[in-house]
């Protein structure tokens, strides 16, 4: 009797292997569905081991593929959503600088795409460029506008609390238990580090480990793992670029300056820096993350800031880390598991997740239960990749 009850209770409808942002939306979404969740976590909440930790994550409408521009008008109000429910800060608008050479493909497709889909913008010309952004030097032949919907979210205060709403439905989040093995068949069974548990369905969220933990179930998917510089820049007069007197986050499209993007937010969460970040890095194995020492993105930006940015320190001041998981188009993955339908997966987010958890978990709920996805997903598709390794289970 004692075993039986004992095993009844480790049975749940869903489990979801990862508590990041992605991971923790989903099971908030179950739960608000009245599903018995059970989150699991390697790590010791809160962690800065993943992709997800940090104080803050930009969130905007301009994209250079109207889908994601779509998926962004709902997500904003699934952010306010929130918000509302925790009565918590998680948005703060700032508005978002675009810039890049003019003529650049990036460039026209993020001013296409807001044009397009009527978002507010303001274009701005090398006239009255200064007057409205003092202190960015813009380049000669790059174009400029704002995307005034932008703005920041608060990414640890966010996880905070999108977990303590999960739990508050009455959704299990256990931490410290790592997932070992997962056994695929109409109830999955997944073993931790500390137990073992049944579910009707399974979501993998599990970011830059996502291949390890998939490894359970037969297959691999084409994910680079990339260590990124989070960058902090001293201002040289304190609050020039600051979140109070208006200066907006940017992005810098690829161009001369670089092969990818260089993005920054207004200082804010550490008094007088302001974070800038190369949208790119080099390859990692996430167990092993700081043995990456490669540097050459903070070189970019260092030229990039001495020649833009004259109000800063061309030297970062404070170096963090965090951690990519990139598919070779950049766009997510978000599918049932090739051989398992009860088996779902949510990886890939290539950098650029943070802003979409709302939605995210929103859809990766909607294939758990088998409902239609409020989007089209065929840009997410695994079938799109040549190379899924199947692996012996
Ligand atoms: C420097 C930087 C800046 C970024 N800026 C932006 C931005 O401005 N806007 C934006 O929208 N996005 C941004 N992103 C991207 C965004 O943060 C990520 O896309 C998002 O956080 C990915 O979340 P995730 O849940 O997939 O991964 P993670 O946060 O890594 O979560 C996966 C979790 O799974 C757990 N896990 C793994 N394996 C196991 C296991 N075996 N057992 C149990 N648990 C396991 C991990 O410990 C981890 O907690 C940025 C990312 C970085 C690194």
């Amino acid at each position: 009797m004692a075993d039986t009850e004992k095993t009844k209770k480790k049975v749940y409808d869903f489990i979801v292997v990862g508590a990041g942002v992605q991971g923790s939306f989903t099971a908030y979404q179950l739960a608000k569905k009245k599903k018995k969740t059970l989150l699991i976590e390697q790590f010791t909440l809160p962690h800065t081991r993943g992709s997800s930790h940090g104080q803050t994550r930009m969130i905007r409408k301009a994209y250079e593929q109207d889908l994601y521009t779509h998926m962004m008008d709902e997500g904003y109000g699934l952010w306010a959503t929130l918000e509302r429910e925790a009565g918590v800060t998680l948005y703060r608008r700032t508005g978002l600088l675009v810039m890049g050479p003019e003529k650049s493909q990036s460039y026209i497709g993020f001013k296409n795409s807001l044009e397009k889909n009527q978002i507010p913008m303001v274009v701005l010309t090398p006239d009255n460029f200064h007057q409205h952004i003092p202190n960015v030097v813009l380049a000669d032949g790059d174009g400029a506008f704002v995307d005034t919907t932008a703005g920041i979210l608060y990414a640890d205060r966010a996880l905070k609390v999108v977990q303590g709403q999960f739990e508050k439905l009455g959704g299990v989040l256990k931490d410290q238990e790592k997932v070992t093995d997962i056994k695929p068949g109409p109830m999955v069974t997944v073993t931790t580090s500390a137990g073992v548990y049944q579910a009707k369905g399974v979501v993998i969220t599990a970011g830059p480990w996502a291949n390890k933990v998939l490894l359970h179930t037969g297959i691999q998917l084409p994910l680079q793992v990339v260590k990124i510089n989070v960058c902090y820049w001293k201002e040289k007069v304190e609050d020039t670029y600051h979140v109070k007197k208006r200066f907006p986050c940017f992005l810098l499209c690829e161009g001369e300056e670089a092969k990818d993007h260089i993005y920054g937010l207004p200082s804010n969460e550490y008094p007088g820096l302001m974070k800038i970040c190369y949208h790119s890095g080099s390859q990692t194995d996430p167990d092993q993350r700081d043995k990456q020492t490669d540097k050459s993105d903070i070189d970019i930006l260092r030229r990039y800031i001495t020649k833009h940015l004259p109000g800063l320190i061309p030297e970062p001041a404070v170096v963090e880390s965090c951690m990519y998981t990139v598919t070779p188009d950049h766009h997510f993955v978000l599918d049932c598991h090739p051989a398992y339908d009860n088996i779902v997966i949510g990886a890939g987010f290539s950098g650029h997740g943070f802003k979409f958890g709302p939605i995210i978990g929103k859809l990766l709920c909607e294939l758990s239960l088998g409902e239609v996805p409020s989007y089209d997903l065929s840009p997410f598709r695994i079938a799109r990749f040549q190379t899924i390794i199947k692996s012996p289970l």
